[in-house]
């Protein structure tokens, strides 16, 4: 992409109504722009972060054997009132009625509307296990929206729901979510600590939130100082039994404020880390509480028929983006992890009405891109420094720097935007040292 035909339109300013980094280097970076409170616009450097976000999330759903539906943003009230929740659900739903006077609502999730799914189509066990999820726009009615898309009230969330013929079924279905979560998250460049959650009026232990570590993050977190070095499951496959590897996490102590007690915490006060976080998933199992409401029975082996044993399971896209933020930047602006960068390398070119200087540009990024790369060329006609600026400000972790000194040399600069790490090298090399982290 040519950054002159491009839409990037970055604020000089700080903007005064963000309070977090995340917040205000989005709006800087140009990444969103808001539409009113708590709902905003994506703009294309901020739609490419996020489908590539969505698209990881995605992947490993795949790979953990969920299969991707698509289920509508507006839902029929009579599917909740089946459920009970039209009323429970209270002011955070959005709700909305049709001009044949029909009561509809902005999902906030969709237990209901999947619930209605199987029934309608699964009769047997034979069918089981089966998991379905989307990646959709879901509206809830915060009281306080804030910190931008992170506690937005129209945001993108990953919800996979599992169908089993019983409780056991029911905890593997569990456990490959519990994995796939730690494979997503790491797949990002984060560490997710999976803290036990409550489980709320359903009872029972089967939650979690998965929290990444940011001063500031909603939830606090007590943690044995281990998680921070966690082997992070990539090798764990989905064909072994997950139960030794779940525990194995759990074993590891992980609690939320509320339910850290001290009398109770088998990890020494040494090896105790007390930090802030911010929940970017949270999976639960709640039996047979929709299923038995709304009629969704399967017959087992012995023919008798029983409510179908749920779970379900959340990732916030949208926070996402700007967790990753919050875990990844300086004072210079974002730093992105390889994997959902934007773009994978910016060639700037310090000097385009110089002739040397453009052709060697024009030369890299178009061998970048034959190399499977997605270069972003920075052509513009603007003062060096603002480039360079503008580069560090919207994260992207390789820049190779084309300026007319260095072209009298025959070098160029490639800089690393983590590192900071700076070094003139020939184009040749440039373009191995970018393409070799690629692969
Ligand atoms: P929170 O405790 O942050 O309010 P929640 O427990 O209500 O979240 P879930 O229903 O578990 O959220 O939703 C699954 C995921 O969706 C959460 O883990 C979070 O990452 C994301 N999410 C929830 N609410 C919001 C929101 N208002 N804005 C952005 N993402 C959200
Ligand atoms: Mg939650």
């Amino acid at each position: 992409m040519r950054l002159s035909h491009y839409f990037l339109p970055l604020l000089k300013e700080t903007p005064k109504e963000a309070q977090i980094a995340s917040h205000r280097l989005m709006l800087r970076a140009g990444m969103i722009q808001q539409s009113s409170a708590g709902i905003y616009s994506w703009l294309p450097l901020g739609k490419k972060v996020l489908d590539k976000i969505a698209q990881i999330v995605r992947e490993e759903q795949n790979r953990a054997g969920a299969l991707e539906i698509m289920m509508p943003t507006i839902q029929p009230a009579e599917l909740w009132q089946e459920s009970g929740r039209y009323d429970d659900y209270g002011a955070e739903m959005l709700r909305i009625r049709d001009r044949h006077d029909r009561d509809m609502l902005y999902g906030p999730t969709n237990e209901e509307q999947v619930t209605d799914i199987f029934r309608t189509h699964v009769r047997s066990y034979k069918a089981l296990p089966l998991n379905l999820y989307h990646i959709q726009w879901k509206f809830r009615d915060e009281v306080r929206p804030r910190f931008g898309i992170m506690r937005g009230r129209e945001f993108l969330m990953k919800d996979a729901y599992s169908f089993d013929l019983d409780a056991d079924r029911a905890r593997t279905a569990y456990n490959r979510m519990f994995v796939s979560y730690l494979k997503t998250f790491a797949r990002m460049g984060l560490t997710a600590i999976p803290m036990e959650a409550e489980t709320g009026p359903i009872g029972g232990d089967m939650s979690h939130e998965f929290i990444i570590l940011a001063e500031t993050g909603e939830s606090g977190v007590y943690f044995h100082k281990d998680w921070l070095n966690a082997d992070l499951v990539t090798s764990v496959d989905y064909d072994e039994d997950l139960q030794p590897v779940v525990d194995r996490f759990t074993s590891l102590y992980a609690r939320a404020d509320e339910k850290h007690d001290p009398a109770d915490c088998p990890v020494a006060v040494d090896d105790l880390m007390s930090l802030r976080g911010i929940e970017v998933g949270h999976i639960f199992y709640f039996g047979e509480k929709y299923s038995a409401a709304m009629g969704a029975t399967v017959a087992g082996p012995d023919g008798v028929s029983v409510p179908v044993h749920m779970g379900s399971y959340g990732i916030g896209v949208s926070r996402l983006v700007g967790g990753i933020i919050e875990a990844s930047h300086d004072d210079k602006g974002i730093i992105w992890p390889r994997a959902v960068a934007p773009f994978d390398v910016a060639v700037i070119n310090l000097k385009p009405d110089d002739g040397a200087c453009s052709a060697c540009a024009e030369d890299i990024y178009s061998r970048l891109a034959g190399a499977g790369c997605d270069p972003l060329l920075d052509d513009r006609d603007e003062r060096p420094g603002a480039k360079l600026a503008s580069i560090d400000l919207i994260g992207i972790p390789w820049q190779i720097v084309i300026g007319p000194r260095g072209m009298a040399n025959g070098v160029v600069e490639v800089k690393n935007r983590a590192t900071g790490e700076r070094v003139e090298v020939s184009p040749d090399s440039a373009l191995t040292m970018v393409t070799g982290d690629a692969i």
